[in-house]
């Protein structure tokens, strides 16, 4: 089974193209969305977080996102550690996922592709970039969250320019959906080519 790897940035659109996937009918694995059960679900993770964080990051049985974010953002180190504890879990579960699909190729879609080091997992990369202002007014549009938690989100997240030169296809999302929507069935054509081939 081939993977190809979807990421960008905070804001970029890669959830856009993830949902234009799934209704081609290629199985897509949300790796933050999973990521977020599994801290949740899985007691190897819910123990050593407990260890790293204290009883506190567990609430009435339900993880405390906002307390880590809080710590994790002024702490690379501990970020670090985080992601340690969270991504071979996340790892095999998605082995797992794969194991169960039927298609020419799935799409693994996570916002920390490279930072987590799951790129390498994968056997093509597609990066979505967009300029960080633009990025920045689509999320607030999108959620309740503020421009400084936006940008500090940036800050722990590769740049595109780190992004772009480890990645096999980039889709640039300055414009809007419909350009997004050209790109995307050009990309995907591509994709269909490479693998029905090989
Ligand atoms: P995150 O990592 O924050 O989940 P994302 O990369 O998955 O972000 P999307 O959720 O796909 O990004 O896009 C962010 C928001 O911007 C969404 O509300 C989406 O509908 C909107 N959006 C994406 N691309 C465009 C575009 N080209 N024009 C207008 N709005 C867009």
């Amino acid at each position: 089974m081939k993977i190809v790897g979807l990421t960008g940035g905070i804001g970029s659109g890669k959830s856009t193209i993830a949902k234009w996937f799934l209704e081609l009918g290629i199985p897509v694995y949300n790796a933050d969305l999973e990521a977020k059960k599994l801290m949740n679900e899985n007691e190897k993770i819910i123990a050593e977080l407990t260890e790293l964080f204290g009883e506190e990051v567990y609430q009435n049985g339900i993880y405390n996102r906002k307390l880590v974010s809080s710590k994790v953002f002024q702490d690379k180190e501990l970020l670090h550690q985080l992601n340690q504890i969270v991504h071979p879990e996340v790892f095999k579960h998605f082995q797992n996922w794969v194991e169960n699909q039927a298609s020419d190729f799935v799409v693994k879609e996570a916002a920390i592709l490279f930072e987590s080091g799951s790129y390498k997992d994968c056997d093509l990369v597609v990066s979505v970039v967009a300029d960080e202002e633009i990025r920045i007014k689509r999320v607030l549009k999108r959620d309740e969250i503020s421009e400084e938690q936006i940008r500090q989100r940036i800050n722990n997240q590769w740049t595109d320019t780190q992004r772009i030169e480890k990645s096999d296809f980039v889709i640039e999302n300055n414009s809007n959906l419909e350009d997004l929507k050209i790109k995307f069935d050009q990309l995907y054509k591509k994709l269909l080519k490479r693998f029905r081939s090989s």
